[in-house]
């Protein structure tokens, strides 16, 4: 794999490719944003920085800086952040910049970013067949709004989109594991779904499909634990087609303090590196739900793009340095 358009991104950022592709992500971010806003939400300013951040990122490492003397995250999901915000007012959203350290075999799925954004958004009260609704919504919206409005860019592309029909296919994650043992993928039961089992499974499909219902031991402390089925999660994933692979990650959020600490404790996590997170659960916060979508496998998607590092234009591919 050549990363010489990364490197010298300076020599390579006039392409008419990278026209059409920029011209497309504006449409993208535009469509986002009237969509929320006609659905009643406001646009908040993420935290880029701040005493903790999200655990929950499969094995990709945080960044820490000192913070006049303190030991800050710079954030890997605004997530904690978002359970806050909803205090205030009751459907935000944010165009969030995310920094994960992610292993150097993450370059082979040409999805991941040490560097990436989320359009993260958090709905007080909402529970999970609402989240799923908004999503098919607002991505259906957005693909409309791509095709009236980009057609040009997509032929230059090469790029055949079609509308997309909702509501979206749903599996468990029970489903989803066994429907990739039968395509001969083993993954282990509890786990997150590994990368080339969720591309196999992306590949099968030529519409976005869901997966729901992660069991507790594969997900971060903040997702709320289904009581109809206790062991399991009231969250969800969006997965694009065609191989693509993770588009979207969400759910329902656990809102209670002896709950919460009680999951840290069973995660190995120390709430005491939680300090303002745990005061405020302390204090009560409305329950809630909501999820993130990558900006940059959007756009990856839209296009019809190879690698994701050329949905942004100053991509940050782990290992690789670049401006
Ligand atoms: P997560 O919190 O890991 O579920 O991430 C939320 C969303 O952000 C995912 O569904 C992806 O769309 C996107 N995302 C996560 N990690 C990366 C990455 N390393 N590079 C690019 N996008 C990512
Ligand atoms: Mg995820």
């Amino acid at each position: 794999m050549s990363f010489n358009s990364v490197i010298f991104r300076h020599l390579t950022i006039n392409e008419p490719r990278f026209k059409c592709i920029f011209k497309i992500q504006d449409s993208i971010l535009f469509s986002i944003r009237s969509f929320l806003r006609s659905e009643g939400f406001i646009e908040i300013l993420a935290p880029i920085i701040g005493p903790c951040t999200d655990p929950g990122i499969r094995g990709a490492k945080l960044v820490s800086i000192d913070y006049y003397g303190s030991k800050f995250k710079v954030m890997s999901s605004m997530i904690l952040y978002k359970q806050m915000m909803i205090k205030c007012y009751p459907k935000i959203f944010a165009l969030s910049p995310n920094v994960r350290i992610e292993p150097l075999e993450a370059v082979s799925t040409g999805r991941h970013l040490a560097e990436f954004r989320q359009i993260d958004l958090e709905v007080a009260y909402a529970k999970c067949e609402d989240m799923l609704n908004l999503a098919e919504r607002l991505l259906k919206k957005v693909i409309d709004d791509v095709l009236t409005n980009c057609s040009d860019e997509l032929k230059f592309l090469g790029r055949e989109l079609t509308p997309l029909k909702i509501p979206f296919k749903r599996y468990t994650y029970d489903e989803a594991i066994e429907l990739l043992s039968s395509m001969g993928y083993h993954v282990s039961y509890g786990c997150e779904i590994p990368w080339d089992a969720e591309e196999a499974l992306s590949s099968l499909h030529k519409e976005p499909f869901w997966i729901t219902s992660y069991p507790i031991s594969a997900r971060g402390f903040y997702y709320l634990e289904d009581e109809s089925r206790p062991g399991f999660l009231r969250d969800f994933d969006l997965i694009y087609p065609d191989g693509y692979g993770e588009a979207i990650s969400g759910g329902e959020r656990e809102y209670r303090y002896e709950f919460v600490v009680e999951r840290m404790r069973r995660n190995c996590e120390d709430p005491s590196n939680y300090s303002w997170y745990i005061e405020m659960l302390k204090d009560g916060v409305p329950p809630s739900a909501g999820f993130g979508i990558g900006v940059e496998r959007l756009t990856r998607y839209i296009c019809g793009l190879r690698y994701v590092w050329d949905a942004v234009p100053f991509p940050k591919i782990p290992g690789v340095i670049s401006p």
